[in-house]
């Protein structure tokens, strides 16, 4: 952190600023300019940079480490890959997962998996447990539907992807999901992401409806300073004015993320558009930007899905994308898996 002091900065402004910080643990490094007098401060553990700008004579405090360790690309400079079954995320690897917005049967799990499974995808998506807007709406089969996915997926040899909503539902989780994902609407849930920090199965944490990629990478580091390394960063899209898409894809986060952090950072293109032609162009651009990875709602019969049929592709809608996908990514030069 550095404390920028006032050009009209006093003596004692200066000294009031030092034994400000040396007090919160940090120690000083005063540079005296011919016009202003900066402080660096080194050591020390978190100092709210806003009750240093309330003192007397500060300009400003500039942040100059990140607020996130783990997460961080100047913690661990080699991308983190993490392959469950046969789908990668992370370096040369984009893996995919794909299926239905919810379980609603076991006839349309396997009608859905086997087509995937042909198509080569090898981690299925499912929701169990349904984080839905009206309480009114289906809330999901629980562990009715867990048993479903699981089931269907040993069949054709492909992983379980499914949305744990609840401390409550992990041990329900670990015996039949392989990657846990947390939905947008609990990404700051800091007792559940705490608590996913001491499972060892990946955790798919979806970025928050309005949340920054700071917050997000901050959601992460709960995950991560538990001692569970294995995090997948996914951008579904953020709330904005536009109301025409479900939300607003921000393709940027994928470089933005690929810069701070070495985690793995794949798209929802399915919630981010809430349209199914949007699905296509927007996993292309995706895949061009360099994301580690895809997951696209896909239901054998979209118009009769219980949750997302509109924005969920056939199966053969989505192995067209899927061909599309992987000269793109030959381009980018990743492996989709
Ligand atoms: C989902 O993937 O099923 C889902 C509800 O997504 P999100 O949390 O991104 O809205
Ligand atoms: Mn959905």
């Amino acid at each position: 952190m550095l404390i920028i002091m006032e050009p009209n900065a006093t003596e004692t402004d200066i000294d009031n600023a030092i034994k400000y910080i040396e007090q919160n643990g940090f120690s000083a490094h005063i540079s005296k300019g011919a016009v202003q007098t900066v402080i660096g401060c080194v050591g020390g553990k978190t100092m709210d940079k806003r009750n240093i700008e309330l003192l007397s004579g500060v300009r400003e405090v500039v942040r100059i480490t990140s607020p996130y360790k783990l997460a961080s690309r100047t913690f661990q400079q080699d991308d983190t890959i993490i392959s469950v079954k046969g789908a990668k995320f992370g370096g040369k690897y984009a893996g995919i997962i794909a299926g239905p917005c919810t379980i609603e049967s076991e006839k349309q799990m396997d009608e859905t998996a086997e087509r995937l499974s042909e198509i080569g995808v090898t981690a299925l998506r499912g929701g169990a447990f349904k984080p839905r807007t009206s309480p009114y709406s289906f809330q999901g089969l629980g562990e009715e539907g867990l048993k479903i996915i699981s089931k269907v997926a040993k069949k054709y040899n492909m992983a379980v992807v499914s949305e744990v909503m609840d401390t409550s539902q992990i041990p329900l989780m670990l015996k039949y999901v392989d990657i846990l994902q947390v939905g947008a609407r609990n990404m700051q849930n800091f007792n559940l992401l705490k608590e996913l920090g001491e499972i060892n199965k990946p955790v798919l944490l979806k970025r928050g409806l309005s949340a920054t990629i700071e917050e997000l990478l901050m959601a992460a580091e709960y995950i991560l300073s538990g001692g569970n390394r294995q995090v997948i960063l996914c951008e579904r899209g953020i709330r904005t004015y536009e109301h025409i898409t479900r939300n607003t894809l921000d393709l940027s986060a994928i470089p933005v993320v690929k810069k701070l952090s070495h985690l793995p950072i794949i798209v929802d293109p399915s919630h981010a558009t809430g349209l199914r032609d949007k699905i296509a162009p927007m996993s292309r651009a995706a895949i061009a930007a360099g994301c580690d990875g895809l997951e696209i709602e896909v239901h054998a019969h979209p118009q009769c899905a219980v949750c997302d049929g509109a924005q969920s592709l056939t199966p053969d809608d989505f192995s067209i994308l899927l061909d599309d996908i992987k000269k793109i990514a030959e381009i980018v030069e990743k492996e989709v898996t």
